[in-house]
């Protein structure tokens, strides 16, 4: 196999973007990821400025024996594992934006985060089923499903792309959507990094002029009260009503808002596709607890990009996930005894996320992640700052996965942020049809995803 250096250089020959190799000063900015406590290893970085760039690195890649890994801001890089021999291709700079009011369509380049999109949009009475963190990157959200605050009205942000761009095994650059190569874009559609470096993706957007969206918080120590009113209060709720209830503790730290520095909650988010009437007639029992601050308000979708208040800077990450079919009464308090209030819990942040409506029915034409099992996500995270709180935090974690053990339906793969095996998010054909597809289109298994898909075996 190749050493790190020297070679390269023709790579770099080849490519007006960059190559980063271990020689370089600026190596580790280049592979440095958003969880802080991963150390990516790759043989070398290339940042493709165009797609041309993405054809010459794959090309580099396949003649040199080395794998690839597509990268676009490294929020989900934990479950990669060793890179060795692997170049880590990254989109960054592909930042095309374009926006088609009319046609409610977007068209973004492989390295475009949400944030640069979502207030655009919101301007233009307009909303993408954008997740929590406006940080995240729309092209790895959306290749491993990507639910957000409007998932149970309009499902998995996968199944409203409606094309992807792309640089195959073969090195040949492509535009696959529901007519051109279907069975690649089915793939793609929940298959994440494994079947081509992405260079644009297209998709559409949905008109929301204004909606009902805000957070309830609550002091930590009501943290049982309120999960159980979350909880009792869900089969209730119709599909235009999104809410997520999370245990919060924040650092006293001067980059932390002053009203929430230092302090823990128990916090009820919600957004509503509706009114305020109806959307206050529907959150009232979660309300009638008296709230101690209470942010609802009829607001524009631009408030949606960081309302879940989630880290925007990299951080050291521990994390768990579950995917729930119930919380009974008998979880919460589970839940809240390895927690909550009086747990000694130092996790930062356990959030429960309402699945259901849209994300359980499969739409027409969906892609290989077309639906999620289950009523509630579950991601709980901690930030170790040393050995001995990553121990701390690790068995914390543990407990946390105890307590909803009992009621787990599966996986989200966005949510999983460690190496597993990816047949367990896909139901036995669909892990069938996408080996068959990583067969087809990248029978060498040159693309790494994060989550792997290896080819099926030949007959
Ligand atoms: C703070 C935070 C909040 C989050 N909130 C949500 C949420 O609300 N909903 C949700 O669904 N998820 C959420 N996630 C998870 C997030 O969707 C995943 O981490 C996702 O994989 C991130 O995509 P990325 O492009 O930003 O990250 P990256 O690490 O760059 O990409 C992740 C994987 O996507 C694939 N990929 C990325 N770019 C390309 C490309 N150009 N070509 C081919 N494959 C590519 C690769 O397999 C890559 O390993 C959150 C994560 C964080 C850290």
């Amino acid at each position: 196999m190749l050493t790190t250096t020297g070679p390269f250089t023709d790579l770099a020959a080849r490519m007006t973007g960059r190559v980063v190799t271990p020689s370089d000063p600026d190596w580790d900015a280049a592979r440095q990821v958003f969880n802080l406590a991963l150390d990516l290893l790759p043989a070398a970085v290339a940042l493709p400025r165009d797609v041309d760039d993405v054809i010459a690195a794959v090309d580099y890649a396949g003649a040199h024996g080395l794998r690839v890994a597509p990268q676009a801001t490294g929020h989900n890089a934990g479950p990669l594992g060793s890179l060795e021999d692997t170049l880590l291709v990254d989109v960054r700079e592909l930042q095309e934006v374009t926006i088609d009011p009319a046609a409610r369509r977007v068209r973004v380049g492989a390295g475009v985060k949400w944030e640069r999109v979502a207030p655009q949009l919101a301007e233009l009475g307009l909303a993408a089923l954008h997740g929590s963190s406006p940080d995240v990157g729309i092209a790895g959200y959306s290749l491993g499903g990507g639910m957000g605050w409007l998932a149970r009205k309009h499902g998995l942000q996968a199944n409203s792309v409606t094309a992807i761009e792309l640089v195959t095994a073969d090195g040949r650059a492509t535009r696959v959507d529901a007519q051109h190569e279907p069975e690649l874009f089915w793939a793609l559609r929940g298959g994440n990094g494994n079947f081509g470096v992405v260079t644009a993706i297209e998709f559409e957007v949905y008109a929301v002029e204004e909606l009902y969206a805000g957070v309830m918080f609550f002091p930590f120590e009501r943290a049982g009260e309120v999960l159980h009113a979350w909880t009792d209060l869900l089969p209730s709720l119709p599909d235009e009503m999104m809410t997520w209830a999370k245990l919060m503790q924040f650092p006293d730290a001067p980059d932390v808002p002053e009203a929430v520095r230092g302090r823990s909650f128990t916090l009820v988010f919600g957004a509503f596709l509706g009114n305020e009437a109806e959307g206050r007639a529907l959150l009232r029992p979660v309300r009638e607890l008296g709230p101690a601050m209470d942010t609802f308000a009829m607001v524009s979708p631009a408030v949606l990009g960081d309302l879940a208040m989630d880290p925007e800077d990299p951080l050291p990450i521990a994390s768990t996930t579950a995917l729930m079919d119930d919380l009974p009464s008998a979880g919460v308090e589970d839940l809240v005894a390895a927690s909550g209030p009086g747990s000694g819990s130092p996790l930062a942040m356990v959030e429960l996320r309402h699945l259901g409506g849209a994300l359980g029915r499969r739409a027409p034409g969906a892609g290989a992640r077309a639906t999620l099992p289950g009523t509630i996500a579950m991601f709980a995270l901690g930030v170790p700052e040393d050995e001995e709180s990553a121990a701390t935090i690790g068995a914390y974690l543990d407990s946390v996965d105890r307590a909803v053990r009992p009621y787990r339906s599966g996986d989200y793969p966005n949510f999983v942020e460690e190496q597993v095996d990816a047949s367990a998010f896909f139901d036995e054909d669909t892990w069938a049809r996408l080996r068959l597809a990583k067969a087809h289109y990248d029978p060498g298994d040159l693309f790494k995803g994060n989550h792997h898909i290896p080819p099926a075996e030949p007959r």
